[in-house]
């Protein structure tokens, strides 16, 4: 059983969201299928049994006045259940810091929901990977309780939106560098995905990754036709 996050960021109107909600409303799947869709769509999206629904950042303080934000009890009262934290466009074009993300990562774990935190490497910085990733991990998880409710996601900033993949054999090193590291300095296992141009085209390839839970998805995830094939395939390995 892998994950199957689909993050559509800043996409579909909503007549594509009406059209995409129809054809996902029949899936099935022994994998664990999460959507976060813009956060104006979830209405669309409740009363589902066949997937999750998770939001794509949440703000980094509690209910109140900050225009524009999404506070986590929010996202709870609409039964959201995952949040995407950290991810690379909201770090660079936003310029998120690592204090908010630690933040946001605290109040998702205090309101029992299930933080996907996104790491990763810029390509100029590929040969001081793991001190890229080290700090991430540490700034976002120093201090905090239930860290095991945490997913990682793994996302080569370089691999983002570009069609370009690490080799299986990169991705099972750093997964396993990823669990060994937050196993041994925070003693949690923490399922660790991928996340970087997956397609219907490279999800074979992927899937001979032993080490990894599953997947963030972006583009391809806006194409239920493509999903379906991701999906499938998985199931495959399942
Ligand atoms: C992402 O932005 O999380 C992502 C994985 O995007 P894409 O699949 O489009 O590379």
């Amino acid at each position: 059983m892998k994950w199957i996050v689909s993050n559509h960021k800043m996409n579909l109107t909503k007549e594509q969201i009406e059209t995409y909600v129809n054809q996902i409303s029949s899936l099935k799947s022994m994998n664990k299928l999460v959507f976060c869709p813009s956060n104006i769509y979830f209405s669309y999206f409740q009363n589902q049994e066949n997937f999750q629904l998770g939001s794509q950042n949440v703000a980094d303080r509690n209910m109140g006045a900050l225009t524009g934000e999404v506070a986590v009890e929010q996202l709870k009262s609409l039964n959201v259940k995952y949040v995407i934290i950290g991810h690379s466009e909201r770090r660079n074009i936003l310029n998120e810091t690592e204090e908010m993300i630690h933040q946001k990562l605290k109040l998702t774990l205090e309101n029992g929901m299930i933080p996907i935190l996104c790491i990763g490497e810029k390509e100029e910085e590929i040969s001081e990977r793991e001190i890229i990733l080290k700090e991430e991990i540490d700034s976002a998880f120093s201090e905090q309780s239930n860290l095991d409710q945490v997913i990682i996601a793994y996302e080569p900033i370089w691999a983002i939106g570009t069609g370009r993949i690490p080799t299986p054999e990169e991705i099972t090193s750093i997964t396993k560098w990823i669990k060994d590291y937050v196993k041994e300095k925070y003693q949690v296992i923490c399922p660790v995905l991928y996340g970087g141009s997956v397609s219907e085209n490279n999800i074979e390839e992927l899937n001979t990754v032993l080490n990894i839970d599953g997947y963030l998805i972006g583009g391809t995830s806006l194409d239920v036709e493509k999903l379906k094939v991701i999906i499938e395939k998985t199931e495959e390995e399942v």
